[in-house]
C-alpha cells in the first residue's frame, strides 16, 4: 500500500459518510471488489431500504386489491403527501409549495404552461448555452407553441471565450426587458458550476423577467432555500443525487405567491381539491398549493423508493452533507491537481463533480476506467469525464482510486 493510499483509509475512518446504507455494485476490473462510484450525477446508487419498503408497498396490492387506496400500511391515495414534507425541507420550501410527481421535463412544461406567458417583445427565454438538451428542447418547444422563432426567442449564455464557467454578472447584464424567462441549471450538468441562485433570481425580478431553476444536478446535492430566495418555480428529478432509480418521479415548486393565483394550468383529476375528488363534479376546484399543478394519479411503486430516499436526507440533513460533500471534492480536487479540471475551483461556485478535459476521447477514457480499474465515471463527448464524489456513499479512498488510475492512464 503507498503512503497516499494510507493516507486516504485513514481520512475514511475520520470521516466515513453512509456507504453501508447503499448496494455498491461489484467491480468489473481492477484490485477492488467494489466500484468506485463516480457517476451519481447521472444514477445514483440503491438504497439498501429500498428493496424492503418498495416490497411492502408490492404486496400491498396483493393482500388488498384496490382496497389498498385507503387500508395499505402506506396508503395509496395520500402516498404522494409522505413524500411532500420531506422533499420541501430538502430545497427550502413551505410544503404547499411542493409536490413530487411525473418526470423533470414533463415538470417543466406544465410550469412553463403557467410562468412562460410572453406578450409582444417580451418573448426570450434565457438557458445555458450547456443546458442539458432535454431542456433546450423543452423551451424551444414552449416558444414556438407561442408562435415564436425559437432561433430568435431563446437567448443562450455562452462563458467568455477562454473561461468554462458563467460569471454572475454576465449572466445579470443580458437580462433585458425583452426576457419572460429565465430557466437555468441550478447546478449545470456538464461543468458542475454552481449558480448564484438569489443572485440572479433577484435580477430576473428586476428586469421584470419569471425566474425559474432547474435544479436536476442540485437538488440532494447542495442545501436550497427556494421560498426565501424568492425563485418562481422550479423542477428537479429524484434520479441523480436523490439515488430514487431510472426515471424516478420528480419533484416541483411553486413560489407561495403564485399559489390560488389566477394562472393557466393544465388540469386532470388530481389537479382539484382531494378533499371534494370524489364528487367527481365536471369543474375542479383546485388548492391553492403546488398540488394544482398534479394531472393524473401518481404511481405508487415509482414513488416508493423516492419516498424511501427522501427519508435518508431528512435523517442525515442536507446542510450535514454538504459539509462532507466539500471536504470530498477538495481532496478529489487535490488528486486531479495535474488534469485540466473546468469545474470552478472554488468550492462555494460547485457542488460535488468535477468534470476534466481529456485528449483522446472521453467514451474510451471512462471505458478502460470502468473495466481495468472498477472507477465508473461518465463521459460527455467529445472530451469531458465527470466525476462526483457523493457525499453519502463515495469515500475517499474511491477518489484515491479514481486519482491513481487516471494518472496511470493518462500518463
Ligand atoms: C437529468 C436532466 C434532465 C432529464 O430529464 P427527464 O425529464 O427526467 O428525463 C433534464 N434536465 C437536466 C438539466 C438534467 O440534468
Amino acid at each position: 500500500m503507498t503512503p497516499s493510499e494510507t493516507e486516504a483509509l485513514g481520512l475514511d475512518a475520520a470521516d466515513p459518510g453512509h456507504r453501508g446504507l447503499f448496494d455498491v455494485p461489484p467491480a468489473q476490473g481492477g484490485d477492488y471488489p467494489e466500484v468506485a462510484y463516480f457517476a451519481g450525477n447521472s444514477l445514483g446508487l440503491r438504497p439498501k431500504a429500498t428493496r424492503t419498503e418498495l416490497l411492502e408497498d408490492l404486496d400491498s396490492w396483493a393482500a388488498l386489491g384496490v382496497e389498498g387506496h385507503l387500508d395499505a400500511a402506506r396508503p395509496w391515495l395520500p402516498y404522494h403527501e409522505l413524500l411532500t414534507g420531506p422533499a420541501a425541507r430538502l430545497v427550502g420550501a413551505l410544503p404547499s409549495e411542493t409536490v413530487v410527481m411525473n418526470t423533470l421535463t414533463v415538470n417543466l412544461h406544465l410550469l412553463m404552461v403557467s410562468f412562460y406567458r410572453p406578450t409582444g417583445s417580451r418573448h426570450r427565454i434565457v438557458i445555458e448555452d450547456a443546458a442539458f438538451p432535454s431542456d433546450s428542447y423543452a423551451v424551444r418547444s414552449q416558444v414556438e407553441f407561442h408562435g415564436y422563432d425559437a432561433e430568435d426567442a431563446v437567448i443562450r449564455l455562452r462563458p467568455r471565450p477562454g473561461e468554462n464557467s458563467l460569471r454572475t454578472a454576465d449572466v445579470v447584464e443580458q437580462l433585458g426587458n425583452d426576457v419572460a424567462l429565465v430557466l437555468l441549471g441550478g447546478v449545470n450538468y456538464l461543468t458542475g458550476e454552481l449558480m448564484d441562485i438569489p443572485t440572479i433570481t433577484k435580477a430576473g425580478h428586476a428586469a421584470g423577467a419569471v425566474v425559474g431553476w432547474d435544479l436536476a444536478h442540485a437538488a440532494g446535492n447542495v442545501p436550497l432555500a427556494l421560498h426565501d430566495w424568492d425563485v418562481d418555480f422550479a423542477a428537479w428529478c429524484s434520479y441523480k443525487y436523490l439515488n430514487s432509480g431510472p426515471g424516478a418521479i420528480a419533484g416541483a415548486f411553486v413560489h407561495e405567491r403564485h399559489l390560488g393565483a389566477d394562472l393557466p394550468r393544465f388540469e386532470g383529476w388530481w389537479s382539484t381539491d382531494a378533499k371534494t375528488r370524489f364528487e367527481m363534479t365536471p369543474e375542479s376546484r383546485p388548492p391553492a398549493t403546488a398540488e394544482a399543478w398534479q394531472v393524473s394519479n401518481p404511481p405508487i411503486f415509482s414513488m416508493s423508493p423516492v419516498r424511501t430516499s427522501l427519508e435518508i436526507f431528512d435523517k442525515i440533513g442536507i446542510e450535514v452533507l454538504r459539509e462532507r460533500s466539500v471536504r470530498l471534492t477538495a481532496y478529489l480536487s487535490e488528486l486531479l491537481a495535474g488534469f485540466e479540471v473546468i469545474t470552478p475551483a472554488d468550492p462555494a461556485r460547485r457542488g460535488a463533480q468535477l468534470s476534466l478535459r481529456v485528449r483522446g476521447g472521453a467514451g474510451a477514457l471512462s471505458r478502460r476506467l470502468r473495466f481495468e480499474y472498477g472507477v465508473i465515471a461518465d463521459s460527455r463527448e467529445p472530451d469531458i469525464l465527470r466525476l462526483a464524489p457523493v457525499p453519502l456513499y463515495s469515500t475517499y479512498h474511491d477518489c484515491w482510486r479514481a486519482g491513481a488510475a487516471l494518472a496511470e492512464v493518462l500518463a
